[in-house]
């Protein structure tokens, strides 16, 4: 009935708040996920007799360390290290590693839970994990940042591999921190495994595409979420938040379907360029000079700089890409978005959106894409690379690009049948947890009680 399966979802909830006291974050992701599988126990109550919800909110492992070096002073520092090996039901965990000052249990629990599903949802076979540090990487030498990656991966090395778990990057790291950990982990094994990373540069064993997936399948789904509509991004106005890899490539890819992207931001505040973003400017500010976004403005005196993150929602558009970090876009900011029009919202961060600003934009019928569906091309496409590690061949650009497409739609059309399915049509956060739950619960559930 409805009233058990209730009960049973609000007694997990006690026992996660419980368990993990003042892990706010953590506890928003496992409400989330909670909320929507009500239908589910209700029509399937046996997931309750086998204990699934009790067993996934607990991380397999989580391991915890301490991450030592030196700057190039000659001081030395210590950093906290960690990995959370959260659900190996349907393949070897897999998920990002953040390097940033706000890293702590909480957020690499909510991170890892999160990834969980989503994983799922891509239908490629990996399992859900998360990583990290607590280490500001901004403001430090490229020396820095490699005998820093090198510690971390002294220790991280004895708990990963390409069949047990498989880290990527995320915020604070890319191409350049992989390069350095994956040497390190190399020189430490002796041997040349390949898949233990991705994210790789492709000279040596990296997915062409895999620097584009998270942006480019953010967009993916927005086009087919509006295609649901008969529309398109042709002559939209877009607004991008963050200007980390998946901005980039998202702003990419919006731009070159006929949108025009008038904004982006740092932590400290956002560009207005109602011309459009020049994204050379961008990529070089970013990625070579890895400098403020303020800066733009140096170059492009007609744009606008402001004080402020979060007031990046205050410009009015049809589409907002929320992809620089979690919470980042409440309540008020979503009611503002709605005042002023906006069409579709996706996610291409991890929980950009609070609770209360997602509700806001469902009771408002704006096309919501959430996080776990909108962007997990980029895990998506990590699955490709190491397939074609295990096979020992690389694609070209254009067939990862197809493939990442077709798991997109997937992704799209899943997510809307299970919503269906349970009662909810329309409501993408209740179809994409429900269809990334239901693979993995079944597996739990075929695989024993372990
Ligand atoms: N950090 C990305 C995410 O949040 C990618 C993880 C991966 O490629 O393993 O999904």
């Amino acid at each position: 009935s409805n009233e058990k399966a209730l009960n049973y979802v609000n007694d997990v909830y006690e026992i996660v708040k419980e368990r993990n006291p003042n892990e706010e974050e953590f506890q928003q992701a496992v409400k989330e996920i909670l909320d929507s599988l009500v239908p589910v126990f209700e029509k399937e109550p046996s997931y309750i007799d086998h204990a699934i919800l009790e067993r996934m909110i607990e991380p397999e492992r989580i391991i915890s360390f301490r991450v030592p070096w030196v700057d190039d002073s000659g001081k030395v520092h210590v950093n906290r290290g960690f990995r959370v090996q959260f659900n190996s039901a349907i393949g070897p965990y897999k998920g990002g590693l953040r390097f940033h000052p706000s890293v702590n249990a909480s957020i690499v629990k909510f991170l890892g839970f999160e990834q969980i599903f989503k994983n799922s949802l891509t239908g490629q076979p990996i399992g859900g994990g998360k990583g990290g540090s607590d280490f500001e990487p901004k403001g430090k030498s490229d020396n820095e940042i490699m005998r820093f990656c090198q510690s971390f991966m002294s220790e991280l090395s004895k708990h990963i591999g390409p069949d047990t778990d498989v880290p990527a990057g995320d915020i604070g790291v890319g191409a350049r921190e992989i390069g350095y950990l994956f040497g390190q982990y190399k020189k430490m094994r002796g041997g040349y495994e390949a898949g233990v990373l991705t994210g790789k540069k492709p000279d040596f064993g990296g997915s062409l595409a895999r620097t584009e997936a998270t942006g480019y399948g953010t967009v993916y789904f927005v086009q087919e979420m509006l295609k649901g509509k008969q529309d398109d991004l042709n002559g939209k106005t877009v607004v991008v938040s963050g200007s980390g890899n998946v901005s980039t490539y998202a702003i990419e890819k919006a731009t070159e379907l006929g949108a025009t992207v008038v904004a982006c931001s740092d932590s400290n505040g956002y560009i207005y360029d109602k011309e459009g973003i020049n994204l050379d400017t961008v990529k070089r500010l970013k990625e070579v000079e890895r400098k403020r976004i303020k800066a733009y403005t140096e170059e492009h005196p007609n744009a606008e700089y402001h004080e402020g993150f979060e007031n990046i929602w205050t410009i009015p558009c049809d589409i907002a890409l929320p992809c620089a970090t979690q919470n980042e876009l409440n309540a008020e900011s979503a009611q503002t978005l709605v005042k002023n029009g906006v069409k579709a919202v996706a996610e291409g961060a991890n929980m950009p959106s609070t609770l209360d600003a997602i509700n806001v934009f469902q009771t408002n019928d704006v096309l919501f894409g959430p996080a776990k569906a909108a962007n997990a091309g980029g895990v998506a496409v990590s699955a490709l690379e190491m397939a074609q590690n295990s096979s020992r061949i690389a694609w070209k650009f254009e067939e990862v690009d197809a493939k990442l497409q077709e798991i997109m739609k997937d992704i799209y059309n899943n997510s809307v049948k299970a919503a269906e399915d349970y009662g909810k049509p329309g409501n993408l956060v209740v179809g994409a947890n429900i269809a990334g739950f239901l693979k993995v619960a079944n597996a739990m559930v075929d695989q024993g009680v372990i």
